[in-house]
């Protein structure tokens, strides 16, 4: 008992002079300083980086903090004193953060949820306020956003179609299907029942094997997903191929569910045989139906 009151009355004995060393130092160093009403909050900033710091914090000898990253990239030297850091935890502080609340920082996006300090990183990863990707899949795009947001981004930046309805009959011609590394990846934005669904159609190889896919993906959450179906028909000559589904969320990402095959697939030289031709070119109409699901009975 003693001795937990001895320990304990250390920590505040040390915590003041540490504190007004930090807070110095960030004055000086820190550049986008953010506003916080909690001084234990900006203790857990990083000096270097501004963002908070999880386990394991580090501390030159004369008691500069630092995160894990910038620990790493500033290799031997104190970015702050420019001393050797050595390898110092700095437990007090890790310990003080153990008994934070933090609100989520997707708070200004929706979510006023309060976590405990260290529980705030995991839930953030998979808050449902966090910004969606954009879900354009031909190239790297790093926008994010909210939905409405990537609607226009997606007209606006990559000239994609926006269509209203559930119902739609798409023709893709492709002039020449044998060269898939340089397939162009085609995104359609259906607005219907209040969402937005994107409709995917891209050419990949399977092995060596050349393949060409379609499917939906929601714009929203999975567990919005879930409540809708959609169905592929894709024909010609008198032959038919059809898929049912369930749209996959754009938390998803595009590569996932193409590699999971969760859509139309089809071969190439089936693909060919279905648009008729000499085999130059590929022209595939697909008709489909987006329908909301009366009863959810799937988990
Ligand atoms: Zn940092
Ligand atoms: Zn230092
Ligand atoms: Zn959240
Ligand atoms: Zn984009």
């Amino acid at each position: 008992m003693d001795q937990q009151g001895g320990a304990f009355y250390d920590v505040i004995e040390s915590r003041p002079k540490y504190l007004k060393c930090d807070v110095e130092m960030e004055k000086t160093v820190k550049t986008n300083k953010r506003a916080s009403n909690n001084g234990l909050y900006e203790l857990l900033e990083c000096p270097v980086c501004a963002t908070l710091m999880y386990p394991p914090l580090h501390q030159c000898p004369n008691g500069h903090t630092l995160c894990s990253s910038c620990k790493t990239r500033v290799q031997r030297c104190c970015p702050i004193c420019r001393i050797e850091m050595g390898s110092i935890r700095c437990l007090a502080l890790e310990k003080v953060a153990e008994s934070l609340e933090l609100p989520c920082i997707h708070r200004s996006l929706g979510c006023h949820d309060i976590f405990p300090y260290y529980g705030k990183l995991k839930h953030e990863k998979n808050c449902r306020f966090r910004p969606y990707k954009c879900p354009y899949a031909g190239s790297v795009c790093l926008v994010t956003g909210k939905i409405p947001e990537l609607v226009t981004h997606l007209k606006d930046n990559h000239n994609v179609d926006l269509h209203d309805g559930s119902t739609f009959n798409h023709r893709y011609v492709k002039s020449n299907p044998h060269e898939v590394e340089n397939a162009t990846w085609m995104l359609t934005v259906f607005n219907c029942y209040g969402w937005q669904f994107c409709l995917h159609f891209e050419a990949f190889n399977m092995g060596m094997a050349p393949f060409y896919i379609s499917f939906l993906r929601f714009m929203g959450e999975e567990t919005e997903a879930k409540k809708f179906s959609y169905s592929l028909e894709i024909g010609g000559g008198g032959r038919k191929l059809t898929w049912q589904g369930v749209p996959r969320s754009i938390r998803d990402s595009h590569r996932k569910i193409r590699d999971g095959l969760d859509g139309l697939v089809i071969p190439r030289n089936l693909g060919l045989l279905l648009s008729g031709g000499n085999g130059q070119e590929l022209k595939l109409r697909v008709i489909g139906r987006i329908w909301k699901e009366k009863q959810v009975i799937r988990n």
